[in-house]
C-alpha cells in the first residue's frame, strides 16, 4: 500500500487565506501546536485577490459610523436572514481586527489627517472599507504571513526549530476528515508535487477552505474554490445552512471570452462609477426596490451631489446591495438594452481625472488595458454578473465557530450564517479576521478541555481514504474529469444561476444525478506526481456534492431574497425568512437530505436598532406582535 507520512498536532487549519492564517496565529498564540494546510502555494490563497477593502466601523471618514450602524447595514444587506449574533460580533470586533493588522505591519491608505482611510461600498451607510488601493487582500495576506514568520522566528530562537509550534504545509490537499466515533481525529490528504499521502492527527480541525464558485461557468473565483470544506463537513456529519444563497457580483468582465467572469471591483462604483445601458440611460434609478425606497437618490443630480455632500443627499442607486444591482443588469440585458458583448456599461472616466483613476484603481486600470485593450480613464467598461461568493456554509456556533461535529470548526467563506441571504462588499475580509481569530480561540479551548482523552485515527479509515484517493488513477476507461467539470459548470450556470425556476432546477438535479454516476467512474491518466487531472477528479466529488445540495435548497425555497431569485416566486416572504434550510449527508456523500429549522430570533436590543416601519417589511405578523413595547 502507498505509504503515508504522519504528523501530530493540537490544531490543524485547512486553508491559508485570511480566515485560516488568522485562526492559525491565534491557536499558536494560545500555545497550541498548529499546522496550516493549503492546496495552493503559501500566499496564493483566494484572499489575495480581494480588492476593495475590509469593512469596519472605525468612523475615520464619517464620525457618525459605529458598530450599530454597521450591524444594521449588514442585516439589511442579508435581508434579515443573517445569524444576528454573528452579525453583532462581526460589527463590534472588526475595527480591533483592522487595528491589529496595522500593528502587525499592514499599511492602509490614509486620510488627509493620517488616519486609516475608508471608502464607500454598496449597502454601507458611511465610508467604511479600510483599503490599500484596490489590492487590499494582498496586503492582508502579506501581513498575516509576516506575522506567522515572526512567530516561527520566535520559536526558532526559543525551541531551536521554526516549525516547532506552527508549520505551513503548502500545496497539500485534504481529501478526508477522519473521526474517532463522533469526534474529529484528523485529516488525510496528498502532497500535490509528489502525490504522496499524508495524515494529520489532531483533535481539532478548523475548516477555512473558502467558497464553491468553480462549480459555475462564469465566476470570479480562483481554481481553489471547489467547495472542499463544505463537502468535507457534510461527509463528516456536520450541517450546512442556506446553501441556496449564492452571490452573483454585478460587475464581472464580459469580454473577451477568455476573461469572462473576472471581477471588476465594486470600488469602481464606490468611487463614482455609473452604470448605463445601450441607450445611455443610467438605469439603476428604475430598480430601487420597495424595501430600500427612501434610502437612495431619485435623480441623477441628487446622486451626483452625494459624492461631495453625503450628509445632505441620498446615495446613488448604483450602490444598492449586490443582489439588486446584479438582477437589474440582468434585466436590462434581457430587455435588449445591453452592451455589444452582453453586459452593460460601467463608466468612471467622466467622474475623475485620469491620474486619479490610475491612483485609486490601479489594478482595474491594468486589468482592462492588458486583458481587453480598454483604457478605463477614457472609455467605459463592459460588465455583467459573475458568480462570486457563497453565503451558505457550515453551521457554526457564533462565539466559538464550533460546527455540529465535536472538534470541527469553520471560519471565513466556508462558514454560514453571518451574511444571511446576501453579503455586503467588504464584509468578507472583516469576517475572516473576526471569526478566524475566534476559530483559533475556539479550537484551542476545545483542545484544553480534552485533557489526556484524545481521539485516535483508525487504520481502517486511513486505508479507506487512501483507496478513495487512488481510485481515479487505478481505474481505466472512465471519462475525463475536465469534460465532467465543464458539464457540471454549465448545468449550475444555466439552471441554478442568477434567476431560478422550479422546472429548470428539477432538470439540474436530474443532470447532477446522472453526473454522479459518471463522476463515480471518472479516471485520470498518468502518475501521482503533480497530476492536475487526478486532482480535478478528486475535487469533482466535492463540487458535485455541494452543487446537489445547492440545487436542492434552491428548489425548496419558494421566495426571492438576496442571492436567491425565483422567477416563479418573485416576492420576498416573511414566512420563509424565519426558515433556515439545513443540509446533511451520509459519510460517503451519496445521500443528501434537506431539513428546515427556525431562524434564531434577534435579541430585543438589536431589534431596537431598526424602525418599526422597516421591520414590518421583513417580519411576520406574529413576530411583529412580539416586538417590545416601544417597537410596536
Ligand atoms: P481563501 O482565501 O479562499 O482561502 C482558502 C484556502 O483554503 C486556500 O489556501 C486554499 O488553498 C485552501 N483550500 C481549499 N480547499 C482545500 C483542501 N481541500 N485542502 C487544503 N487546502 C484547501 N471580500 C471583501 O470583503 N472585500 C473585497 O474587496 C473583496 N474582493 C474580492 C475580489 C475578488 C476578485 C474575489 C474573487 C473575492 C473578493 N472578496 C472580497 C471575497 C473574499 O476575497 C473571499 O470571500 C475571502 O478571501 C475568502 O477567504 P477565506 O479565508 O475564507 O478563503
Amino acid at each position: 500500500a502507498a505509504p503515508v507520512a504522519r504528523h501530530r498536532y493540537d490544531v490543524v487549519v485547512i486553508g491559508a487565506g485570511g480566515a485560516g492564517l488568522r485562526a492559525a496565529i491565534e491557536a499558536r498564540e494560545q500555545g497550541k501546536k498548529t499546522a496550516v494546510i493549503s492546496k495552493s502555494l503559501f500566499g496564493k490563497a483566494h484572499t489575495v485577490m480581494a480588492e476593495g477593502g475590509a469593512a469596519a466601523a472605525m468612523g475615520n471618514v464619517n464620525a457618525r459610523d459605529n458598530w450599530q450602524v454597521h450591524f444594521r447595514d449588514t442585516i439589511r444587506g442579508g435581508k434579515f436572514l443573517n445569524n444576528p449574533r454573528m452579525a453583532e460580533l462581526h460589527a463590534k470586533e472588526a475595527p480591533d481586527r483592522v487595528w491589529e493588522l496595522e500593528h502587525w505591519g499592514a499599511l492602509f491608505d490614509r486620510t488627509a489627517d493620517g488616519r486609516i482611510s475608508q471608502r464607500n461600498f454598496g449597502g454601507h451607510e458611511y465610508p467604511r472599507l479600510a483599503h490599500v488601493g484596490d489590492r487590499t487582500g494582498l496586503e492582508m495576506i502579506r501581513t498575516l504571513q509576516q506575522r506567522i514568520v515572526a512567530l516561527q522566528q520566535a520559536d526558532a530562537e526559543r525551541l531551536g526549530d521554526p516549525d516547532a509550534m506552527l508549520r505551513v504545509y503548502a500545496e497539500t490537499t485534504v481529501t478526508e476528515l477522519l473521526k474517532d466515533g463522533e469526534r474529529i481525529a484528523g485529516a488525510f490528504g496528498y502532497v500535490r508535487e509528489t502525490g504522496e499521502f499524508v495524515v494529520f492527527e489532531a483533535p481539532a480541525v478548523v475548516l477555512a477552505t473558502g467558497g464553491i464558485g468553480k462549480s459555475f461557468k462564469v465566476t470570479s473565483n480562483s481554481w481553489e474554490y471547489t467547495g472542499d470544506g463544505h463537502a468535507l463537513a457534510l461527509r463528516a456529519g456536520a450541517t450546512l445552512l442556506n446553501m441556496e444563497f449564492v452571490q452573483f457580483h454585478p460587475t464581472g468582465m464580459v469580454w473577451p471570452p477568455s476573461v469572462k467572469g473576472i471581477l471588476v471591483t465594486e470600488s469602481v462604483r464606490g468611487d463614482g462609477g455609473v452604470l448605463r445601458n445601450s441607450e445611455g440611460k443610467r438605469f439603476m434609478f428604475d430598480y430601487v426596490p420597495e424595501v430600500f425606497r427612501g434610502q437612495y437618490a431619485e435623480t441623477e443630480e441628487e446622486a451626483d451631489r452625494w459624492y461631495t455632500d453625503p450628509d445632505n443627499n441620498r446615495r446613488p442607486p448604483e450602490l444598492l446591495p449586490r443582489d439588486e444591482v446584479a438582477r437589474s443588469i440582468n434585466a436590462e440585458v434581457k430587455a435588449g438594452r445591453g452592451s455589444p458583448h452582453g453586459g452593460v456599461f460601467l463608466d468612471v472616466s467622466t467622474r475623475m481625472p485620469a491620474e486619479e483613476i490610475r491612483r485609486r484603481l490601479p489594478s482595474m486600470h491594468h486589468q482592462f488595458k492588458e486583458l481587453a485593450d480598454v483604457d478605463i480613464t477614457a472609455e467605459p467598461m463592459e460588465v455583467g454578473p459573475t458568480c462570486h461568493y457563497v453565503m451558505g456554509g457550515v453551521e457554526v456556533d457564533p462565539d466559538t465557530t464550533a460546527a455540529t461535529v465535536p472538534g470541527l470548526f469553520a471560519a471565513g467563506e466556508v462558514a454560514g450564517g453571518m451574511h444571511g441571504s446576501n453579503r455586503l462588499g467588504g464584509n468578507s475580509l472583516s469576517d475572516l479576521l473576526v471569526f478566524g481569530r475566534r476559530a483559533g480561540l475556539g479550537a484551542a479551548s476545545y483542545v484544553d478541555g480534552l485533557g489526556e482523552d484524545r481521539p485516535r485515527v483508525g487504520e481502517a479509515d486511513l486505508d479507506a481514504a487512501r483507496a478513495t484517493a487512488l481510485a481515479p488513477l487505478e481505474r481505466t476507461g472512465g471519462e475525463s474529469p475536465y469534460l465532467l467539470h465543464q458539464e457540471l459548470q454549465q448545468t449550475m450556470n444555466d439552471l441554478v444561476g442568477i434567476i431560478r425556476r422550479a422546472d429548470e432546477m428539477k432538470q439540474a438535479l436530474d443532470s447532477l444525478d446522472k453526473l454522479k454516476e459518471r463522476v463515480a467512474h471518472v479516471s485520470a491518466q498518468g502518475a501521482r506526481p503533480y497530476n492536475p487531472g487526478w486532482h480535478l477528479a478528486l475535487d469533482l466529488r466535492n463540487m458535485l456534492l455541494v452543487s446537489i445540495g445547492t440545487a436542492m435548497a434552491a428548489l425548496e425555497r419558494q421566495e426571492s431574497r438576496g442571492g436567491h431569485t425565483r422567477d416563479d416566486f418573485p416576492e420576498m416572504s416573511p414566512e420563509w425568512r424565519t426558515t433556515t434550510l439545513v443540509l446533511r449527508a451520509d459519510p460517503a456523500g451519496e445521500q443528501v437530505t434537506l431539513g428546515r429549522r427556525p431562524l434564531e430570533r434577534m435579541r430585543d436590543d438589536l431589534l431596537a436598532l431598526f424602525e418599526r416601519s422597516e421591520l414590518a417589511k421583513y417580519l411576520t405578523e406574529a413576530e411583529l406582535a412580539e416586538l417590545p413595547e416601544g417597537e410596536r
